[in-house]
């Protein structure tokens, strides 16, 4: 067989023979306002493979951020079960929930969620601080400090180590927090709206930074964004209305 007639293995072909990492299975969720229970994920059903980047699109209030946390053991499914590496974790004693939580995910926010009193180096220590009893953090703080200062200079901010958050731009904050969320080595990137505070320039820059940990890293990102033309430079945009999987659509560049 000639190569010209050699079929290319596409990324999504390849995505497809990877296992499958995250899953969440037949969710419910409700939230009580008063008295009342309101519904805000029925049956949602979204499997993950190692190294896809996956959106999570749909109007605001339609349980995006809900099924992320779940997805990310912030919160707990009435129904329903989330399944890691084909094991289930949603209903694990919360301390081996907070060991998953910390080692497994990183997670990004709109809003970034930086210390205010602590540095740009300080607060990307925080998760490893956490996590670490004082004795043994300060036994491998040369370790530590070395790793997080290489994220820094990863995202770009090696310039602003010492700066406060107060100190910094929007974008500058992301990157601070990018560099936090993957200071305990995560297999899984959980990003809520991480461009939704910033303007359209440096929400680019933030998304090329996330591809890159995607395409280069090979980090498994899973992404909640109200911006459609942001969500199709992932591989795949699961759509959500009124707690509902409405759609899922191939992205073309995948
Ligand atoms: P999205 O991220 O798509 O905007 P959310 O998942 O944040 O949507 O919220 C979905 C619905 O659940 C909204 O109606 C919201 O008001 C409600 N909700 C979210 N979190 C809570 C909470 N902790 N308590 C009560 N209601 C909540
Ligand atoms: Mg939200």
């Amino acid at each position: 067989m000639t190569s010209s007639m050699t079929k290319q293995p596409t990324m999504s072909s390849v995505l497809a023979m990877q296992p499958l990492q995250l899953c969440a299975t037949a969710i419910d969720k409700a939230y009580l306002k008063g008295e009342i229970k309101v519904p805000v994920l029925q049956g949602v059903d979204l499997c993950v493979r190692k190294g896809e980047f996956l959106s999570i699109v749909g109007q605001s209030g339609s349980g995006k951020s809900t099924l992320l946390h779940l997805l990310g053991l912030l919160d707990s499914p009435d129904i329903g079960e989330i399944c890691l590496d084909g094991q289930r974790i949603d209903d694990l004693p919360e301390r081996t929930k907070d060991q998953i939580r910390n080692r497994v995910f990183g997670f990004i926010f709109q809003f970034y969620h930086l210390l205010p009193e602590l540095t740009v180096l300080e607060n990307v220590l925080v998760p490893l601080m956490i996590r670490e009893s004082t004795w043994s953090y300060f036994a491998k703080r040369g370790e530590y400090h070395a790793r997080a200062k290489e994220l820094i200079a990863k995202v770009g901010l090696s310039h602003r180590i010492r700066h406060r958050p107060s100190e910094l731009s929007g974008g500058e904050m992301q990157r601070a927090a990018i560099a936090r969320a993957l200071v305990s080595n995560p297999s899984i990137l959980l990003a809520d709206e991480p461009t939704g505070n910033l303007d359209a320039e440096t929400g680019q820059e933030i998304m090329e930074l996330i591809q890159f940990l995607n395409e280069d890293q090979k980090l498994t990102i899973i992404m909640v964004t109200h911006d459609q033309q942001i969500a199709r430079r992932s591989g795949r945009i699961v759509q959500l209305k009124a707690g509902r999987i409405d759609s899922v659509t191939e992205c073309a560049a995948a």
